[in-house]
């Protein structure tokens, strides 16, 4: 009204926004005006998760057509690689993380964060519900809030996996998030100036200077490689007194340690920890922890042995998220590790909903269906036998659909499927071949199992990351031009071609400036310049100039001071 009065306010533009139908209309003064074309509306994603999936997406996604609420109890993204380098101070916890805000502030695209956790996903009313961190349900919902979306990206990532072995809850320490490596670092140092303290037993110091890993995996070792150093590296000479008393023992229930790498590897390991007395108990499955004692059972005699500790950290793989776990209730997807995804990142059984990352799996079922009923189609009498040339175009139909079956074709494992392709692709002298489908199923059934264990890393966390926001970016302009391949059931093609992992190769740092590193095509490269090789790709591979710069001097300071063992 004061406006209104104003003079020199004669004509006045009003833009009023009416919620949720985004409305803009425009008048003078007198209220009369021709109402504006109708503003379309700002689809809405939603992503749960800052870590490497979510943050990946949020730097590749560039359509100004999106707003997007990024929810995360985090408000940073962690490098978790450099994790373990955290639990012993080599680097600094800082170091290694970068704001998402930060992040997102580049962005041209509109998008808020809130730091709150999902703790329930509606996706038949497409909301999900957030509390603000470190607050329960008891609040009376007051801090509770919702958000109503159009898409969502789930990339929650996954949670230790105790096996629900009693005491490894309440006793163990876990190596997930960063504010687990700081109190990894706190425990141990905590450890030699309680084992310092006067009148204590030799038993006593043993056991409290008694460090158990659980898991021979990467995280397992590359902790128990780290600690080993900082121990004779560092602390060692600053505690002279409790030097015979220190002992690192890893425990892990397979045949050997590092069982995903080639065996060059594992054995190269295994032999490296023994000479530097890292205690390797391989067949030993953890069946109790108390306050003290951790018990184990020794596979092939089932011996129960209890050894006594100062300090546990389990890393033995990883388990669903009780929001996940309940979501998948939900939607029909019960007793299953990890949210099912197509190829192309929708979650099975609901609309414009994408999972990603630790928390999700491609389920490979529909794959198999498809390519059953391609070779149904082609044996058209039914008797299980096709002609060269109807083969020939159920094998193109199949790779063209799924061109990464391909790859796991070449694998040794599936030679047999090779075979028969050859043969059927090749063999001009024969006019039809013999084909048993229910054989070929099952021969394709391993490529199933193959297909459906992407390991849960964060190259592959960050593969999809991109995957996705590239298909957000295009979303339009591939709904005209579908690029992807021809719909099985539908009609005309996918919009987007499949997601395809591209395996880059994997690090196995194994202390004493060695690492050993798988590459593509079965390279392996184990010692001192393979740790100089992991030195650049992981500075290269960090988020932003600040923490490479930051890790760099971390890393530079190490070698000229050692560690501190500050216990702050
Ligand atoms: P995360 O990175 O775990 O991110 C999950 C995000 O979801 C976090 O931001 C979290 O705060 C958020 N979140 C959790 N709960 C909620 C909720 N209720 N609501 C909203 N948001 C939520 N992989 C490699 O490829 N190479 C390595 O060298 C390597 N080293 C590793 C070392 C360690 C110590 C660890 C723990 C992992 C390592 N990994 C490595 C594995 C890699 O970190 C994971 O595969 C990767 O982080 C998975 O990415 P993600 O985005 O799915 O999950």
């Amino acid at each position: 009204r004061a406006f209104h009065d104003h003079p020199s306010l004669t004509k006045l533009l009003i833009v009023c926004t009416v919620s949720g139908g985004g409305v803009v209309a425009y008048a003078d003064a007198n209220g009369n005006g021709a109402p504006a074309p109708p503003e379309i509306r700002k689809k809405k994603v939603v992503v749960l998760g800052t870590g490497w999936a979510g943050t990946s997406f949020l730097k590749k996604l560039n359509n100004p057509e999106y707003e997007v609420q990024v929810i995360s109890p985090r408000n940073y993204f962690a490098f978790t690689p450099l994790l373990p380098s955290v639990t012993c101070g080599t680097v600094e916890a800082r170091s290694i993380v970068e704001p998402i805000r930060s992040i997102v502030s580049k962005k041209s695209v509109d998008i808020s964060y809130w730091e709150a956790e999902c703790f329930k996903i509606d996706a038949e009313s497409k909301k999900v519900y957030c509390r603000p961190n470190g607050q329960n349900t008891n609040s009376n919902g007051k801090q509770e809030f919702v958000v109503d979306y159009d898409y969502l990206v789930i990339a929650m990532g996954a949670r230790p996996n105790t096996f629900n072995t009693p005491g490894v809850e309440e006793n163990c320490k876990f190596l997930k998030e960063v504010e687990d490596a700081q109190e990894i670092r706190r425990s141990v140092i905590d450890s030699f100036e309680r084992a310092s303290l006067p009148n204590l037993s030799k038993e006593e110091k043993e056991r409290i200077l008694h460090f158990v890993v659980v898991g021979g995996g990467p995280t397992g070792v590359e902790f128990a490689a780290e600690l080993h150093d900082f121990v004779n590296e560092d602390l060692v000479r600053l505690y002279p007194m409790v030097r015979e008393f220190v002992k690192i023992t890893l425990l892990e229930a397979a045949d050997h340690i590092l069982n995903m790498f080639d065996k060059r590897i594992t054995n190269f390991a295994e032999e490296k920890f023994k000479r530097d007395g890292i205690d390797v108990k391989l067949g030993s499955m953890v069946v109790k922890v108390s306050d003290k004692e951790i018990s184990t059972k020794v596979r092939g005699n089932g011996e129960i042995k209890s050894i006594p500790y100062g300090m546990i950290v389990w890393s033995t793989g990883i388990g669903t998220h009780p929001v996940i776990r309940d979501f998948m209730k939900q939607i029909g997807q019960a007793n299953r590790r990890a949210l099912a995804t197509d190829e192309w990142l929708r979650v099975e059984g609901c609309n414009n909903v994408y999972a990603l990352g630790d928390c999700a799996t491609i389920n490979q079922r529909k794959v198999m269906e498809d390519i059953s009923a391609i070779f149904k189609k082609a044996d058209k009498d039914n008797s299980g036998t096709l002609t060269i040339k109807e083969f020939q175009e159920v094998i193109d139909d199949i790779l063209e659909r799924y061109p990464q079956v391909e790859i796991y074709l070449k694998n040794k494992k599936m030679s047999n499927i090779v075979d028969l392709l050859k043969e059927a692709k090749g063999d001009v002298a024969k006019e039809s071949i013999e084909l048993n489908i229910e054989e070929f199923k099952k021969a394709l059934s391993e490529v199933d199992t193959q297909m459906k264990n992407l390991p849960a890393t964060a190259q592959v966390a960050s593969q999809q990351g991109v995957y996705l926001a590239n298909c957000f970016n295009r979303m339009e302009e591939a709904e005209q031009n579908p690029e992807g391949p021809i719909r099985f059931r539908g009609e005309g093609r996918h919009r987007f071609r499949p997601f395809r992992y591209r395996h880059l190769g994997q690090f196995a740092p194994l202390g004493g400036e060695q690492t050993a590193a798988q590459l593509p095509g079965d390279w392996v490269s184990i010692g001192h310049s393979t740790q100089w090789l992991w030195y650049s790709v992981y500075a290269s591979k960090l988020v932003s100039w600040r923490t490479r710069v930051l890790v760099i001097s971390d890393w530079t300071r190490r070698f000229v001071f050692g560690r501190d063992s500050s216990r702050i």
